[in-house]
């Protein structure tokens, strides 16, 4: 059974370049994924999709048509792609199982989903929530949520980026793999250091406190303050939080950490048939 690699993250975090680096990836060891794109507004796709929502919806016409401006052009692209979600799974699922008439047919192993740029069309808006679900309902589904990783270096910007990821992990009940992008830029371990060594993480945001405006008394670090408290109770809240992930780095220009990558979706795959699928089952 095939994996779903779902792409999320904010515009610019590298989707789109990531998604071509793991389909090259893919397709050097002769696993070729069948690969969806979901952003209705991207100019160019640097590689091959099968499915493009730019095939059956214009996002421009979209907005002309019911005067909307580019979030909600997109938004509602993708709420008109929607309505053929049955069709997708119905492509999806005859490139997933056998065929007795074709023998020595190949069957796809992974999924690859690209997302729009605005994160939130994607992740809060019902069609991007019906898309999710029917994928996770025949297929194990990871989230791999993309992360610029130079951006991310301050602590203040890490700790949105990581509730961002919290709440999207909260909201779609997916697993979920961390993918610090750009390390050709700059390196992840200090990201990883600070997922796992609280002390280390305190200690930066001191050191960022320091000419900090929210910081409170000057000299006395993020431990005093409103802002420093605030820090400091979301911090053991994300402790919880980094328990349940896989953090990779990886560079999408260099092709370095794709590896590592690879090893997060298929321990979240399994994690998706213990954990995540008796639940859904469950509800349904
Ligand atoms: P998206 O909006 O999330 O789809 O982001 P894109 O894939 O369009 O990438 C945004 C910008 O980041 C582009 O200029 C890319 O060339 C650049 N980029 C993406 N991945 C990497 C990377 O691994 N290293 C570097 N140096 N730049 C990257
Ligand atoms: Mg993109």
């Amino acid at each position: 059974q095939p994996v779903a690699i779902v792409c999320v993250g904010m515009a610019g975090s590298g989707k789109t370049t990531f998604m071509q680096r793991i389909n090259a990836h893919l397709h050097a060891k002769k696993e070729p994924p069948y690969v969806i794109n979901l952003d209705p507004a991207v100019l160019n796709v640097p590689f091959e999709s099968n499915i493009d929502i730019r095939d059956s919806v214009n996002y421009k016409e979209v907005m002309k048509q019911y005067n909307l401006g580019p979030n909600g052009g997109i938004l509602t692209s993708l709420n008109l792609f929607a309505t053929k979600v049955d069709q997708i799974l119905g492509l999806l699922e005859k490139r997933a199982a056998p065929d007795p008439e074709q023998p020595g047919k190949k069957l796809i192993k992974n999924i690859l989903v690209d997302t729009p740029g605005q994160i939130e069309v994607f992740v809060w808006s019902a069609s991007g929530q019906i898309l999710l679900e029917s994928l996770a309902s025949s297929f194990p589904t990871v989230i791999a949520y993309v992360i610029d990783t130079p951006r991310t270096a301050s602590t203040s910007t890490f700790m949105s980026n990581m509730l961002y990821a919290c709440s999207i992990l909260y909201k779609t009940k997916l697993p979920m793999i961390l993918v610090f992008n750009k390390t050709d830029v700059k390196d992840a371990s200090f990201a990883k250091e600070w997922m796992t060594d609280y002390d280390a993480f305190q200690e930066a945001l001191q050191r960022d406190d320091e000419g900090n405006a929210f910081g409170g008394v000057e000299g006395e670090g993020a431990g005093s303050g409103y802002m420093g408290s605030l820090l400091n109770s979301m911090s053991s809240m994300l402790e919880e939080f980094y328990a349940h992930l896989s953090v990779v780095g990886v560079s999408s220009m260099t092709g370095q950490g794709v590896d590592e990558f690879f090893d997060a979706v298929r321990e979240k795959a399994e994690e998706f048939k213990q954990d995540y699928l008796p639940e859904l089952e469950r509800k349904r």
